[in-house]
């Protein structure tokens, strides 16, 4: 089983703090589509004939796409690629100011079966600090909307810590996303990546900057009243009502095979992972010249260990102590762990370890304190 990943590098403006590759000139977007139905045809053995299970259009602001768009995407991917017998996952980002009421009523025509909706946050303080382009209200009726047009597996993106966030409105957000019983919640802190507009502003002093005590009480809270909602906390940043994990993105972190298609998109064969080229006219540049444009990495013993860690320690299945012993790490591993365990920021059970909820804030942290070199 594999999934399938594309990347749709296009956003109507830039979100002052995201760091992901995208433009905001719609300019070349045929273009681009046409190189992606090339590079689906050309990297059609890259699964081995292993059959899809997942599919995932990411970005960007994949719902930029229109219905002819995705209809010449999915053509060229049934072509190409098996699929397996069980129902395809198949989830598309969206952000709230297309979701009007045609557009998803012309996603309902397509393959599409689950929404991840850049929702963010349902104040207008806080969407306007992060130059969203949609407002408090189209947060609520895309959500109401899709419901109505039958979409039922919806994942709601929130971020928490940003400086104009209370408590309140925090709790706020919250109580909204269970009210509308969306069923799968993806909740980040707001980092300040270098190079982004908002590092810029907090630099000049024109945005205030974000803080970590205030943003690690949100985390908590997030963790105290999604559990008491009834939603487990399956990875450190997604938290999902029982039957409604991704399954896309719990097969990257239990390691299977991925496939990404488009401009910046990273593949993994269980044994080498690669990335295409992170600029779209060279991406669609070498396409048309009928070329794949991408670096590849084959993973070292110690790389897989690292990985390994880094991924498992931040979801509910943790670590398991066996798998560590075949990549020969399994002393390295115990010994680093005495601490966490001691301080209660990690907890065993047989050969799985994995975070307690004190642990959870500090994963990556405590993942980097048992790395091998
Ligand atoms: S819509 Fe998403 S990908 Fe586009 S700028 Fe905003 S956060 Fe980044």
């Amino acid at each position: 089983m594999a999934g399938l990943y594309l990347h749709i590098p296009f956003c109507k403006q830039a979100c002052h703090y995201c760091n992901f590759h995208f433009s905001t000139s719609l300019k070349m977007k045929d273009e681009m589509v046409a190189a992606i139905l090339r590079e689906l045809a050309l990297q059609k053995d890259y699964l081995e004939g292993e059959p899809l299970e997942t599919i995932y259009f990411g970005g960007g602001t994949p719902s930029l796409l229109g219905q002819h768009d995705l209809d010449l995407i999915f053509g060229e991917i049934f072509k190409h690629y098996p699929v397996s017998a069980q129902p395809l996952e198949v989830t598309l980002e969206a952000n709230p100011d297309d979701l009007n009421s045609l557009k998803i009523n012309e996603l309902k025509q397509t393959p599409v079966n689950r929404l991840s909706i850049g929702i963010q946050s349902f104040s207008e303080e806080d969407l306007r600090f992060m130059n969203r382009a949609h407002n408090a209200t189209e947060a609520l009726t895309c959500i109401q909307n899709a419901q109505q047009a039958g979409f039922e597996n919806l994942s709601a993106d929130l971020i928490y810590g940003s400086p104009t966030t209370s408590h309140e409105q925090w709790a706020a957000n919250l109580a909204q996303v269970f009210a509308l019983k969306i069923p799968h919640l993806s909740s980040y802190c707001l980092t300040v990546e270098p190079k982004t507009a908002l590092a810029h502003m907090i630099k000049k002093g024109t945005a205030r900057p974000v803080d970590d005590e205030h943003a690690a009480r949100q985390f908590e809270f997030l963790m105290e009243k999604t559990a008491a909602a009834g939603y487990e906390h399956y990875e450190i940043s997604n938290l999902a009502l029982p039957g409604h994990y991704s399954r896309h993105n719990t097969s990257y972190w239990q390691g299977k095979k991925y496939l990404g298609i488009g401009p910046s998109a990273h593949s993994f064969n269980g044994l080498s992972r690669q990335w295409n080229v992170a600029n779209n006219a060279a991406y669609i540049r070498s396409l048309q010249a009928g070329e794949l444009s991408f670096e590849m990495e084959t993973l070292t013993p110690v790389q897989r260990y690292n990985e390994y860690v880094m991924t498992g320690l931040r979801t509910v299945w943790g670590c398991n102590l066996l798998k560590i012993k075949e990549l020969g790490f399994d002393a390295h591993f115990t010994e680093g762990a005495k601490v966490f365990l001691a301080d209660g920021s990690m907890e065993r059970d047989g050969d799985v370890f994995r975070l307690t909820p004190a642990g959870r804030f500090l994963a990556d942290g405590i993942a980097a304190e048992l790395f091998a070199e």
